[in-house]
């Protein structure tokens, strides 16, 4: 199993290519194009830049 990790540029903090990272990145499935499954480790801005709603505040 494979993960590509999605990190935003420039951030407040420093992330790590981990799925525990303190942002707590979103694991996304994307089917290669061989038929395998990779995961896509969407990290999440912790200055908001990317938050357009509200469904998780806190
Ligand atoms: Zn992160």
């Amino acid at each position: 199993m494979s993960a590509l990790h999605v990190v935003p540029i420039g951030d407040l903090v420093e992330h790590v290519s981990e799925d525990d990272c303190l942002c707590e990145p979103t694991a996304k499935p994307v089917k290669a194009d061989d038929g395998s499954i990779d995961w896509l480790m969407i990290h999440h801005s912790l200055d908001g830049r990317e938050l357009t709603g509200n469904d998780h505040s806190g």
